[in-house]
This record gives C-alpha cells, sequence and structure tokens, in this order.
C-alpha cells in the first residue's frame, strides 16, 4: 500500500493529483499550507483512506477546517518518516503548478501581490534545481511565505479597521460640522440657511406629489419694548423660551427655523391650511400661558405673546410669493391685535 502510494506521487500522475489537490484546497476555502496541500494530496491519492473518510466527516459537520485541526490530521494520518519525503515530491509536482496555484490562490484568498511574487520566485528556483536539491528550503520558504502573508493579511485587516474607525470619526466629526452649519447657535433651531434648503425640498415635493404644503410665519409681539424693558441678554432668554416651546410642538417631518430677529418659520410638508392651523394655535397658547421671570433677578417679565401668519402652497408658487403670502397674513394678525394666527384668505 506504501508502495502504490509512493509510485502514485513519483509518477507523471503527480502533476494531475497536485492540480486535484489545489482545486480541492481552493473549493474548501482552505490555505494553500504545505500541511493542507500535503493532506489532499494524501486524500486525492487515497479517496477511500481513513484521511478522506475523517475529512469527509470533518466537512459534513460543518467543522471550521483551523490551522490546529489540519496538525492534528497530518500527526494522526500521515506516517511521519514519509511526511517529508511526499512534501518534497508532491512540493516538485505543486512547483510546475505554480500557475495554477497562484491562480487558485488569488481567487480562494484573495491574497495579496507579494506573496504571488514569492510563489514565482520559487517556481523558478525550483525549475532551475530539477534535481531537487532545494526542496526542503523552497518548501520551508512556501510556508514562511504563508506566514507572512498571513500576518500581512491581519495587518492589512487591523489597518483596515483603524482606517474604518478614522473615517466613521471623521464622518461624524463631519456630521457634527454640518448640523452646526445649519443650527442658530442662540435658539438651537435650524438656522436660516437650513429653513431655505428645507422649504425647496417641501416645493419640490408638493409639485411632484401635487400635495399639500403649509408655511406658518411667527413674530414675537411687541419685542423692541421688551428688550429697552429688560435688557437685549433677557430678550435672549425669551427668545430661547419662544423657541423651546416650538421646538417641543414641531415635530418631523414638520420643520421648525429660527427666520430672523424674533421671527420663526414653520414647514408643514403635505399639511393643509386647516390641519396646520390646530398646531400653531397650541403654540401661541402654550407661549402665553406662562408668566416668565428673569433669571439674574426673578423678576415677573409678564405674558410673551405671539402673532402668527399661514399660507399654503399653490402650484407654480415660488418661495417668495409664498413666504409674501404668510408675511402679509402675519401683518393681518398684528393689525387686528396681535396674540393671534391669520389664515391666509380670512379677510
Ligand atoms: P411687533 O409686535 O410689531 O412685532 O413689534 P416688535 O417690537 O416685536 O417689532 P420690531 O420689528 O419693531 O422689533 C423687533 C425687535 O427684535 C428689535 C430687535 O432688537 C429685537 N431682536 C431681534 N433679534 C434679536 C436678538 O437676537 N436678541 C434680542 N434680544 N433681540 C432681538
Ligand atoms: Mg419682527
Ligand atoms: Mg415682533
Amino acid at each position: 500500500m506504501a508502495e502504490d502510494l509512493d509510485s502514485k506521487f513519483r509518477s507523471p500522475e503527480a502533476y494531475e493529483l497536485a492540480r486535484l489537490a489545489l482545486e480541492r484546497l481552493e473549493t474548501h476555502r482552505v490555505w494553500p499550507t504545505p500541511v493542507n496541500y500535503e493532506l489532499w494530496s494524501q486524500v486525492i491519492a487515497e479517496p477511500n483512506g481513513p484521511l478522506a473518510r475523517e475529512l469527509e466527516r470533518i466537512m459534513v459537520s460543518g467543522e471550521p477546517i483551523t490551522d490546529d485541526l489540519t496538525e492534528q490530521l497530518a500527526s494522526t494520518f500521515l506516517p511521519k518518516a514519509r511526511l517529508s519525503e511526499q512534501i518534497r515530491d508532491t512540493g516538485q509536482a505543486l512547483s510546475r503548478e505554480l500557475a495554477t496555484a497562484e491562480q487558485a490562490i488569488r481567487s480562494a484568498q484573495e491574497t495579496s501581490e507579494t506573496f504571488s511574487n514569492r510563489l514565482e520566485e520559487t517556481s523558478r528556483t525550483l525549475e532551475a534545481d530539477p534535481s531537487g536539491s532545494a526542496l526542503q528550503e523552497v518548501v520551508a520558504d512556501l510556508s514562511e511565505a504563508t506566514k507572512a502573508m498571513q500576518a500581512q493579511n491581519a495587518s492589512v485587516e487591523r489597518a483596515l479597521a483603524a482606517s474604518t474607525s478614522e473615517v466613521a470619526m471623521l464622518r461624524e466629526q463631519l456630521e457634527e460640522v454640518r448640523k452646526e452649519a445649519a443650527t442658530d447657535p442662540l435658539t438651537r433651531l435650524a438656522n436660516r440657511r437650513a429653513f431655505d434648503d428645507r422649504i425647496e425640498l417641501a416645493r419640490e415635493e408638493a409639485e411632484a406629489k401635487g400635495d399639500y404644503f403649509c408655511l406658518v410665519l411667527l413674530d414675537i409681539d411687541h419685542f423692541k419694548k421688551f428688550n429697552d424693558t429688560w435688557g437685549h441678554q433677557t430678550g435672549d432668554q425669551v427668545l430661547r423660551y419662544v423657541a423651546s416651546v416650538i421646538r417641543k410642538r414641531v415635530l418631523p417631518p414638520r420643520f421648525a427655523a429660527r427666520f430672523g430677529g424674533e421671527e420663526f418659520a414653520i414647514i408643514l410638508p403635505g399639511e393643509s391650511l386647516f390641519e396646520a392651523s390646530p398646531l400653531v394655535n397650541t403654540i401661541l397658547k402654550d407661549v402665553s400661558a406662562a408668566s416668565i421671570r428673569r433669571r439674574s433677578t426673578n423678576d415677573n417679565l409678564g405674558i410673551i405673546t405671539l402673532s402668527a401668519g399661514i399660507a399654503g402652497y399653490r402650484a407654480g408658487d415660488t418661495i417668495h410669493e409664498l413666504i409674501e403670502r404668510a408675511d402679509s397674513s402675519l401683518y393681518k394678525a398684528k393689525r387686528r391685535g396681535r396674540n393671534r394666527l391669520v389664515v391666509e384668505g380670512d379677510g
């Protein structure tokens, strides 16, 4: 039996065995290390032998083929005395198959350029040395190259992981900057620039779907007088208070922004004037419900009120026209006594 095998590995058949062994390694996505190569060569030479049966069992069970496992299989199934001899013989066949091996390794292991260069080098060495005297060295060299490749893969993986987390961090920072650029620093609501972008998007959506969309403008009443009485800083505190009420009430896809000075805007995509009005009335009521106190002195600042105007998008409107109509409704609310909402078309 041993002689049968031996003659198989030394016959012209050996090249076919080597090619088949490589194919198996590729199919099972097993590293083409000398030991693995040796194991699979053995399986092909002896398809019904104990090693073949054991490997079949392992494959069916789905157990992963690790380095530990192949070492264990080699020590159990490959007779020590023959091991180096077989490696040498099959290694010689392997050297003739390097082009195939390279192909297999490339597709199966997505190996590195460095590793394939190393294999080619080895191939040349063997071709230049048909006597096989350098085989031991070549096998050691291949083994070392494999380890180097594995180490390199690991370090590439680490580098990739590091650069992935670096990219994730940069992305987070970028997101932070983007958010800052769209946020009003005093009130933390969306700023005018973000409003301009959002309303254009709402317009495009309304045009595309033939859908409703509304715009509300809100303005703090008699705010100049408030500033004159209590000072600009207390005025800022009121702006933040009003913004906090608006933020609490306006949830996506509705969108609130500081429109300018003491004015706020709310975009209501997909909503009619009729649907939007209750939200605005709730905000006006909330703002005026609390009597607020100056933080520094606890002085009662009285009641803050808002006036609001609302307009609905009409097909073909420009944003400018929509804002004009919302603004003129707001102006009516002021003229009619403030602390109220005027809906476009209301007299
Ligand atoms: P009306 O009821 O007609 O809206 O009267 P008003 O006084 O609120 O309107 P006006 O446009 O005359 O004054 C707006 C004031 O808002 C003037 C300005 O000092 C104040 N204001 C604008 N931006 C800020 C700000 O960021 N902080 C403070 N504290 N005040 C601001
Ligand atoms: Mg104003
Ligand atoms: Mg005002």
